[in-house]
């Protein structure tokens, strides 16, 4: 996958030439540790990860690093776990999709939308950041190319009322999926937080038995900045899951590798580039298969 080749160069090229013919020692390990958190795997996980590594080589006598890096893998891949796929049920299903401005909120709803519009799907858009213009304008042109509707008040409008009003557009037209865009201005985070609450309490009470699900858009070139912002929107509206975009933009692709072991939520689609296909469905096999190619 050409998406993630900074971090095959950056981060997976260091971890392979520390695992060519050395002898495993207390060096090696150090050596490790650092490289791990250089590539944003953070240092909970890199120490913990290590551990692990330092107990099975006492266990089982290695000496071999050939045979610790297939160990490594397979610890990564454990740690990983199994593909948690964005799933949809019959009937109207809710995407609420949260973070922080410039993170590719809007590109990842674009993206989402002409993805399911192929499948057959009838989908709504709403325009719920009403803070700014271009969000409204942006999320608009968006519609326009992918042929899907967008619900939409003017700037400064109550982006509840916006909520509301697509829940119903969307009931009465027969939606199946409705994506609700938010704001995600960070200088003024207290009334940003209040504001997405609301949202949510707009949906859970409107929406009677859609499948309603929060979707939170982090940027990977943030590093440790994306669990973080995690942990702030997931304490205010209870996020789902996750969309890690840019994978393509960095050298440090770890940071998938912290967000899964520090948090409790699943990574449902990464973006590795800025075309419609280059968001996909995260599969930690093929991630791994990508970097150890
Ligand atoms: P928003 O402010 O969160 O709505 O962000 P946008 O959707 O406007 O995206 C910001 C920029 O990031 C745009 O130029 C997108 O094309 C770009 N972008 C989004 N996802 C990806 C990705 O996976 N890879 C790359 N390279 N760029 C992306």
């Amino acid at each position: 996958k050409e998406g993630l080749s900074k971090t095959r160069k950056g981060f997976i090229d260091k971890v392979e030439t520390l695992f060519t013919g050395r002898a495993i020692d207390d060096e090696f390990f150090e050596e490790l540790e650092e490289i791990l958190i250089q590539a944003d795997v953070g240092v909970k996980t890199t120490m913990k990860l290590v551990d692990d590594l330092r107990d099975i080589v006492d266990e089982r006598r290695i000496k071999d690093t050939g045979e610790l890096r297939s160990i490594f893998k397979e610890e990564i891949e454990k740690l990983l776990g199994e593909p948690s796929p964005l799933e949809f049920k019959e009937g109207l299903n809710i995407l609420m999709v949260v973070g922080v401005n410039g993170v590719g909120k809007t590109t990842t709803i674009a993206k989402i939308a002409d993805r399911l519009k192929r499948e057959g799907k009838k989908i709504l858009l709403a325009a719920g950041d009403t803070f700014r213009a271009a969000a409204i304008d942006q999320l608009k042109v968006w519609g326009n190319r992918v042929g899907v509707d967008v619900i939409a008040h003017s700037e400064g409008a109550d982006a509840g009322a916006v909520v509301f009003d697509a829940i119903h557009a969307a009931q009465s037209r027969g939606v199946d999926l409705l994506i609700v865009d938010t704001a995600g201005r960070l200088h003024t985070q207290k009334n940003l937080m209040e504001e997405l609450k609301k949202v949510r309490r707009v949906i859970d009470k409107e929406a009677n038995d859609a499948y309603v699900q929060v979707l939170q858009v982090v940027d990977a070139t943030t590093g440790q900045n994306a669990i973080n912002q995690v942990k702030l929107f997931n304490e205010a509206v209870k996020v789902d899951g996750i969309v890690l975009t840019k994978l393509d933009g960095t050298a440090k692709g770890g940071i998938v590798i912290a967000i899964k072991d520090e948090l409790d939520i699943p990574i449902k689609l990464i973006g590795v580039g800025e075309k419609a296909e280059d968001l996909q469905d995260f599969n930690p096999k093929d991630f791994i298969a990508a970097l150890f190619a």
